[in-house]
């Protein structure tokens, strides 16, 4: 632990002097922020619903269990590594917070934020501790952006060192230091190499293995890049871990420095056959887009990198605030260039999510004889067509003789186009896959129903970000057109048939004017539809004691015990 010679607040410095002259700390519990109250804390902890994150163990084979246990207990370190990114007095105050007790709402705020600002509120503390620094625990606390890039400019050989997103940045006397992870978090990543070589020994696929060796050996040499490689590589196995410094969010200095984090995750074999049966359809669904044929995007590449998985633990950077239910990895340019990427979807996740937050919105605002229609597994199959339609339609446009994008085109309107286009020509492509045979009537259906709380779970938000808008315009869009109406009570129910018709005259709209790069046509959708209404608004105003968002509890923890078990038996065995 680096806890000692760290910089420390006046609080948790705070000593007292006993009758023998030694110095204790004091043993103060941690207070609350100005302003902060318990009830207020209360308040904010249930916005965070606890899920159960589970996934199917029967189908592990004793080897894989083995493997897990070690990802398990290496992901531990990571999140300990992680909170120190996030503060370096995190360990002490760790302590401090949990003098409150367990069921203090500090002290679950604290655990669900990795530390005592609010993630939910721009970072504002809740503890009494100030505000946040903006290079968190990255680099001293005192440093600006203007030090920092005066000291670099003065000394440009620091320049690789100091940008790297594995170094913490230290004062040493009037110098600044650049100190590799490997080094600052030594013994730490020692230990999670140790893990993953023993976890390579147990596995019995050799690319997970090769993985896990060469992650190991990243810990302990800083560079991550041949390891991310071999990430790109692990193929044939249910056991998916990505496990080490990858985004870089936390860092609001500079942005660069990355941030420990972990997700052990299993595949499932039914999950895995119906993505692939959906990219293998890609070409196909870009054929029946509802635009002429000369808008097609028919040249494209229908290979998509796209993975289902169930997440067996996370920890660090992604287990705070609110829970991922996708990622896109690895960020290095160089693996991206040479073996592209891997976007992974978090089927267990998005299911809590679903539970926790789609079925209460959908309660509260739709008509319950369409409530009973809603099931898990068409939305989540709405879900992936989201992501898979965001590679159909057109990609590039001509202007002026040159080959520009549509995002360059559309500018500040792309993002928000783009969204609502992934949800509607995504509904759309499922009723022409009903049409080929591959999901039946109630199943489209039931898709359709889930679309509708789902556009509220970001219009609750407000229109000011992509999403909510892209949810507004097709929300605004199925009304005007007939597919929804309000009730007296203002619930409200579809005509799905309408719906369906509706959804592809704004897949038609939306595709066009990208096809045609048409900013204008892209401000006059935004500004007639992207609209808050009375009636959405009224909708919106039921949804106050919905969560925000969820709080995992792991199965995995249960299962670590006997897992633990298997791993020594198995270790024993091999010896
Ligand atoms: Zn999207």
């Amino acid at each position: 632990m680096m806890r000692h010679g760290m910089v420390r607040t006046a609080f948790v410095v705070a000593m007292v002097a006993t009758a023998g002259c030694s110095v204790e700390r004091n043993e103060v519990e941690m207070g609350l922020a100005e302003g902060v109250d318990t009830a207020d804390l209360a308040a904010r902890v249930a916005d965070f619903a606890p899920a159960d994150i589970e996934f199917d163990e029967a189908a592990l084979a004793d080897w894989e269990k083995a493997v897990l246990a070690k990802l398990v207990e290496a992901s531990d370190i990571m999140h300990e590594l992680f909170a120190r990114q996030v503060a370096r007095e995190n360990p002490d105050w760790a302590e401090q917070v949990a003098r409150r007790g367990e069921d203090d709402a500090a002290t679950a705020y604290y655990e669900i934020m990795v530390g005592p600002w609010d993630r939910q509120a721009d970072h504002a503390p809740f503890l009494d501790v100030g505000g946040k620094p903006a290079g968190a625990g990255y680099y001293p606390a005192d440093l600006t952006r203007q030090e920092l890039e005066g000291w670099i400019e003065g000394h440009p050989e620091d320049r690789e060192a100091f940008a790297s997103p594995f170094t913490l940045i230290e004062r040493e006397g009037d110098s600044l230091v650049a100190i590799p992870y490997s080094e600052a978090f030594g013994p730490e990543l020692e230990r999670a190499a140790e893990l993953l070589q023993q976890a390579a020994e147990l596995s019995e696929n050799a690319s997970l293995s090769e993985y896990l060796r060469s992650r190991a050996q990243s810990f302990l040499s800083n560079d991550y890049y041949p390891s991310d490689m071999a990430w790109m590589d692990i193929a044939g196995t249910k056991i998916e871990p990505t496990i080490g410094p990858y985004e870089v969010y936390e860092d609001n200095l500079m942005g660069t420095k990355a941030a420990f984090e972990s997700f052990v995750t299993v595949a499932d074999s039914a999950a895995g056959a119906e993505l692939d049966t959906l990219k293998s359809a890609l070409r196909m669904l870009e054929e029946r887009l509802p635009i002429p044929d000369a808008l097609k995007n028919l040249e494209r590449g229908f290979e998509s990198p796209m993975r289902v998985v169930d997440v067996v633990y996370t920890a660090g950077d992604t287990r705070a605030g609110v829970q991922t239910i996708a990622f896109n990895l690895p960020n290095d340019e160089r693996v991206r260039s040479a073996k592209g990427s891997k976007k992974v979807m978090l089927r267990n996740v998005s299911q809590a999510k679903f539970d926790q937050i789609l079925r209460p919105i959908a309660e509260r605002i739709l008509d319950p004889a369409m409530v009973e229609e809603l099931a898990f597994q068409p939305w989540f199959t709405s879900v992936l067509m989201h992501e898979l339609a965001h590679g159909l339609g057109p990609g590039f446009i001509e202007r002026d003789g040159e080959r520009i994008t549509v995002n360059q085109a559309l500018q500040d309107r792309y993002s928000a186009i783009e969204e609502a286009k992934a949800d509607v020509v995504g509904l759309h492509n499922l009723t022409v896959l009903r049409e080929q045979g591959l999901y039946d009537d109630a199943f489209v259906r039931a898709a359709f129903v889930g679309e509708l709380p789902d556009l509220f779970r970001s219009i609750r938000f407000g229109a000011s970000e992509a999403h909510g808008q892209a949810n507004l315009i097709q929300f605004n869009w199925l009304w005007e057109n007939g597919a929804l109406s309000f009730d007296e009570e203002g619930r409200i129910t579809a005509d799905l048939e309408r719906m369906e018709e509706a959804v592809r005259s704004l897949a038609t709209e939306l595709l066009t004017l990208q096809a045609e790069g048409d900013y204008e046509r892209a401000g006059r959708v935004l500004e007639e539809y992207g609209g808050m209404r009375p009636e959405i608004e009224e909708a919106v105003a039921r949804l106050e004691d919905v969560p925000v968002d969820i709080r995992p509890r792991y199965e995995v923890r249960d299962l670590m015990p006997e897992w633990e078990q298997v791993a020594n038996r198995l270790e024993a065995a091999g010896e």
